[in-house]
């Protein structure tokens, strides 16, 4: 029997994990962390307890009950017993927590599907922090590579989202073809990516459409800014200031690093980024088709003071040590405020009290709006602290999610029989996208998949 079971992303944006069966072959499609997940019951105050593994998770049904899927160490102290892998194999469609974050509870000898610039992203996070899939054998692809795992032959085809190295796959089963969009937009440098995951997709007349629907919502706006139209209106800000230029942005979006660097660079300005995002340049530069800014020529990077006196090389991790000699400090910046666009992520924030800019300055919050309580905090706060420094502050972000009428045109492209919406909370709007037929799937919920 070939079936799909969603055991995340149902009715929820992110968290994707997909079990796929075909004749008693299992793989998971995504294995992420929900971005709300559990936070009916968890806070920044109630965190789930490491030491009991997926125990606490298995309490609000966060993660599924699958035999043979996680490790030893993650059911410890639960009821479902460690037993011989079962699951086959996890396919990654790219390299965010809400596709990710729950591989780390998997049985390590479970195999990891990745694209190429996923596993070098992989090892940036590794070095510097974490990564959910360390541990994993990771076997790796790019598009025009095919991989089976028992009778599924799975083709992975480049989509154009905020991360690179994306991929949405179609997979062939003994019965027939499912094609999976993972996350996508048409709007980023790489928008016409999309139109090879269509032609392909389509070519494949797919029983079902595993969609993506971010911003689907009834009566949702269509309106939407592309990075181009980002790139023109940081060009706009930063080239009208003559003090320091701030921003905030997800370090890992590597469009929005090259953005921000033609931007500064065009106005006689050098783009200062965290040693973290440094990291992810310097490992992503194995990636010849990637356009990546190159440390050190094209991007300096922050050192952050660890304690005072001295800046001493003991104090920094031996990932950071390599930065140290061409770093950009707190007294840097302050020196060459009109000359520098500095990358402040907001856990960082207090770092402008020692650079002390002058007032004047722009900060350009290239993040989305906060769409929850917690959010809606930081950004208060975010906007105390750029008030405090006398500084503008812009909105300018490009979603690594496509708008309604995108995913519409998708849907229309690829034609599937049954379209199953996705990372989406509103399943039931994609019936206004013009689908054959919409199936919402139910969380755990087997799905046939031939239609
Ligand atoms: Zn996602």
């Amino acid at each position: 029997m070939n079936r799909i079971t969603c055991f995340g992303g149902v009715g929820e944006i992110g968290g994707n994990k997909f079990l796929l069966e075909d004749r008693g072959t299992k793989v998971l499609l995504d294995f992420g962390k929900g971005f709300s997940d559990g936070s009916d019951f968890f806070d920044r105050g109630i965190q789930p307890r490491q030491v009991n593994g997926a125990g606490d998770l298995f309490e609000f049904d966060l993660l599924p009950q699958i035999p043979g899927l996680y490790s030893e160490e993650a059911l410890q102290n639960t009821a479902l017993k460690h037993s011989a892998p079962e699951v086959d194999a996890v396919v990654i469609s790219h390299f965010h927590s809400d596709h990710t974050g729950r591989v780390e509870y998997v049985d390590p000898s479970i195999p990891v599907y990745c694209g190429e610039t996923a596993s070098l992203i992989h090892a940036a996070n590794k070095e510097s922090d974490s990564s959910p899939l360390d541990g994993h054998e990771l076997r790796t692809f790019r598009t025009g590579d095919r991989f089976s795992v028992g009778p599924m032959e799975f083709v992975p085809v480049h989509v154009d989202h905020s991360v690179p190295g994306a991929y949405g796959f179609l997979v062939h089963h003994s019965e027939g073809t499912l094609a999976y969009t993972g996350d996508f937009r048409f709007h980023g440098p790489a928008g016409s990516m999309m139109e090879d995951f269509i032609e392909a997709a389509a070519a494949s007349k797919p029983d079902l459409l595993l969609t993506e629907g971010t911003r689907v919502r009834p009566g949702g706006p269509s309106e939407n800014t592309s990075e181009e139209q980002v790139m023109e209106e940081a060009r706009r800000i930063v080239r009208s200031s003559r003090r320091l230029v701030l921003s905030t942005f997800r370090g890992n979006d590597v469009d929005r690093v090259n953005t921000f660097q033609l931007a500064a660079r065009d106005a006689g300005r050098r783009l200062v980024v965290s040693m973290k995002t440094a990291l992810l340049l310097e490992k992503l530069k194995a990636d010849k088709r990637l356009r990546v800014p190159k440390v050190g020529k094209d991007v300096d990077v922050y050192v952050r003071r660890k304690r005072s006196g001295r800046l001493d090389d003991k104090d920094y991790y031996p990932w950071e040590r390599r930065f140290l000699d061409h770093g950009v400090s707190a007294a840097d910046v302050r020196r060459s405020q009109a000359k520098t666009f500095l990358h402040l992520e907001v856990w960082h924030f207090p770092e402008l009290i020692d650079i002390k800019p002058d007032a004047g300055g722009a900060y350009l919050h290239a993040a989305t709006e906060a769409f929850n309580e917690e959010g809606e905090r930081e950004e208060s706060a975010v906007r105390n602290w750029i008030d405090h420094m006398g500084f503008s502050y812009h909105q300018v972000h490009a979603s690594g999610h496509a708008p309604m009428p995108e995913v519409g045109r998708l849907v229309k492209g690829v034609r599937a029989k049954k379209v199953v919406p996705v990372h989406t909370e509103h399943p039931e709007a994609f019936g206004a996208l013009g689908a054959a037929r919409v199936e919402a799937p139910r969380k755990g919920a087997p799905i046939q998949m031939t239609v």
